[in-house]
């Protein structure tokens, strides 16, 4: 049986590809994921952390290689590390100065502890900086998981994902033999459930959302 590999839709092969091909052709000029970090000033001069993913990689990424991935590209680490490290910087600044306005407006003869007033004052100034440093690690961690989890599965979704083609006439995914997981041979699936199928196979399927 030469035709194999051909489309269980149409029956053809003209229009028919190998997910890696699709890869090559659809993602060649891919960058990397952009990600900035950094720390905003909000109106009431509260410090918020600014972190996120640029989209700037999508527009070079074709829909349907970034709908056919065998993994979610993986999440950047340095900006929610840098931008904690800078906010736990600026608590530890702020318990140095409320310390500082403490230890001055506390006349030396009277030795009632400052301790109590440094606390409190010094809590009240970091607080805009404690809270998004903790947040910018929660991510950050997050972010560590996510990628483990991605790293620990790819061997097996990259086995599945280069084993399957894709018709270009008819939009399908399908597997020309079948696979384990109890993939059956020749079954047209659409992209998105092709994603689905590759990513719960590594265990990293995010609820299968689509990376546009
Ligand atoms: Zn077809």
């Amino acid at each position: 049986m030469n035709n194999d590999n051909s489309c269980p839709n149409c029956g053809q092969i003209d229009w028919v590809q190998t997910m890696p091909a699709i890869a090559a052709t659809g993602m060649s000029t891919v960058q990397g994921s952009s990600t900035y970090a950094g720390v905003g000033i909000g109106f009431s001069g509260t410090v918020v952390p600014v972190i996120g993913s640029g989209s700037s990689t999508s527009a070079q990424t074709t829909a349907l290689a970034a709908a056919t991935r065998p993994a979610p590209p993986p999440s950047s680490v340095n900006g929610p590390a840098t931008c904690g490290v800078l906010l736990l910087f600026a608590t530890v600044v702020m318990f140095a100065i409320a310390g500082a306005a403490v230890s001055l407006s506390t006349p030396t003869e009277q030795s009632a502890s400052p301790i109590g007033a440094w606390l409190a004052l010094g809590g009240l100034m970091a607080l805009p900086f404690a809270l998004p440093a903790l947040a910018a690690f929660l991510v950050l961690t997050r972010r560590f998981r996510d990628n483990a989890r991605i790293a620990r599965g790819l061997p097996v979704a990259s086995a599945l994902w280069e084993a399957a083609f894709y018709c270009h006439r008819c939009g399908v995914c399908y597997w020309p033999r079948s696979q384990e997981g109890g993939i059956a041979a020749r079954h047209p699936v659409s992209p998105f459930q092709f994603q689905q199928i590759v990513w719960n196979a590594g265990g990293y399927g995010f609820g299968g959302q689509a990376v546009t």
